[in-house]
């Protein structure tokens, strides 16, 4: 048995009972980020800060005082501020930041006692679904399909994440989910990808990109490693306004994967030309699965599921054409080496140090948020986030959680060029939740023809997360054992 291999709850059970030491626990990973660097996982390795962190978690478990997480190996996305650790949100404006202060979740996991690999990689301050709009190397999804070496997209934003993951290269990770980045690099590499309820996880600290949409999140290889990781990190934070007066009650002992009588919702609007006949097969058939297994499955609608895509990006962009005013070359980042003037500081900053993608985004915000055109573009994106999760609200009055794709198909060729259009539409399935603040999951469901992870995603409504691990556990029994990350690499 590889060290790598083993799921969280397995490793905390292994450390233990001794059957390896949190040293060679973290060494195991070290070797394998090493021997793996070909992925683009990480950003910034942190070797000597892990094996440290292993040291103090043996003293914790030789004391008897060892933490809920205590000895695990792990990753956090490079939008989490870490103290002392260089945090560049994948861009060249923030290349050479290094936080003063620790995000909340990153000290919650530092406090559950977790080892820090390191940093990984996304598409610039989130805005990506492929994790190639990064000022680094793209990362590499650790699959390919059967027979054929084609490197494929891990997924974005959080493809750092997903790459290190699957790869045996971190046993759990956060993320960031403001419109599918936890979810879609799962789908493509075969996790489990949590986005967490708006306001569950503090933002304290995370590196914002649309402030009303940011939820840190997770990423795992099952269901209940999701949840150990997702009640190590939620909770209520004083530091983040909107952050939610919320009990973090034992999630991961608590999981009933029995849906005996729960009403499962199947979303009529849902059925998009673009999905493939494998992912709708999926869904069909696990449909049947919980039905056959005493859940009840009821049609229910999204009637603006079609105005999802554009509400979501118009008030995106928005946000992030207003956080991204703070990068100004003054107080810290990347500052123009040759600009005559403040003015010309500025421009010359913000020019260097930001990629095409992100520029394009600042310029649709800045329009869409400009006198003349507010009306029309923003508070118009603004009425129908409404109305989504107006439709949101009237679904959950029949149905306890909704099953539907999370990608319309599996992972793609790395090379494989897309237009910012096509992009953007690999989120048709992401967003919806995104606007109404609620609550998904991603869960692995085997493979494709071609041998790559296929995944459906699970909706609950907000704070209703414990719904998502019981419905994903149940889907996770019922569907092909995942590989584990040697059988892959
Ligand atoms: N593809 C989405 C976007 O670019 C993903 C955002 C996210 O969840 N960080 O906006």
């Amino acid at each position: 048995m590889k060290l790598f291999d083993l799921s969280i709850s397995e490793a905390l059970q292994g450390l233990k009972k001794k059957d390896f030491s949190v040293t060679e626990l973290t060494q195991a990973h070290l070797n394998r980020m090493e021997a793996h660097r070909k992925l683009n996982a990480y950003i910034t390795e942190t070797p000597e800060r892990a094996l440290k962190d292993a040291k103090e978690s043996e003293k914790h478990y030789g004391k008897g005082t060892a933490r809920p997480l205590e000895g695990i190996p792990f990753a956090h996305k490079d939008l989490f501020c870490t103290k002392g650790i260089p945090t560049t949100a994948g861009s060249d404006i923030l290349r050479t930041f290094v936080p003063p202060y620790e995000s909340t979740v990153s000290q919650k996991f530092i406090e559950a006692g977790t080892c820090l690999l390191g940093k990984v990689n996304l598409d610039q301050f989130g805005m990506g679904a492929t994790c190639r709009n990064t000022v680094f190397e793209p990362s590499v999804n650790p699959y390919t399909r059967t027979g054929d070496p084609t490197p494929l997209v891990a997924g974005g934003s959080s493809g750092g994440s997903a790459s290190a993951v699957a790869g045996g290269l971190a046993m759990g990770a956060t993320t960031t989910d403001t419109g599918g980045s936890s979810r879609v690099p799962a789908s493509y590499c075969g996790l489990v990808g949590l986005k967490t309820s708006y306001g569950r996880l503090s933002r304290y600290g995370c590196i914002a990109y649309a402030s009303s949409f940011d939820t840190p999140s997770l990423i795992a290889r099952n269901v209940k490693d999701t949840a150990l990781l997702f009640e190590n990190s939620a909770g209520h934070d004083p530091k983040d306004s909107t952050s939610a007066p919320m009990d973090v009650p034992n999630f991961s002992n608590n999981i009933n994967p029995s849906v005996k009588g729960l009403k499962i919702g199947l979303i009529k609007e849902a059925n998009v030309p673009g999905l493939s006949a494998e992912v709708k097969e999926r869904w069909d058939h696990y449909a049947k699965q919980l039905e056959d297994a005493g859940a009840e499955i009821i049609e229910v609608s999204l009637p603006h599921l079609p105005y999802a895509l554009a509400s979501y990006y118009l008030l995106t962009m928005a946000e992030a054409s207003a956080n991204l005013a703070r990068y100004d070359g003054v107080r810290y980042g990347h500052r123009s080496k040759d600009a005559q003037d403040l003015e010309e500081m500025y421009k010359k900053s913000r020019a260097e140090g930001f990629r095409d993608e992100t520029k394009r985004r600042i310029l649709i915000g800045t329009y869409v948020l400009s006198a003349g055109y507010y009306d029309a573009y923003y508070m118009k994106a603004a009425k129908v986030r409404h109305l989504v999760a107006q439709d949101y609200q009237k679904a959950f009055e029949k149905v306890d959680a909704i099953l539907m794709p999370t990608t319309t198909n599996g992972a793609f060729d790395l090379d494989k060029e897309l237009t910012p259009l096509e992009d953007y539409a690999t989120d048709i399935y992401m967003v919806t939740a995104s606007l109404a603040g609620i609550c998904a999951m991603a869960v692995p469901v085997g493979y494709s023809q071609e041998g790559l992870p296929l995944s459906l995603q699970i909706q609950a409504k907000q704070y209703n997360e414990h719904m998502l691990f019981n419905v994903g556990q149940a889907i996770e029994t019922m569907a092909p054992p995942m590989k584990k990350p040697s059988e892959i690499l």
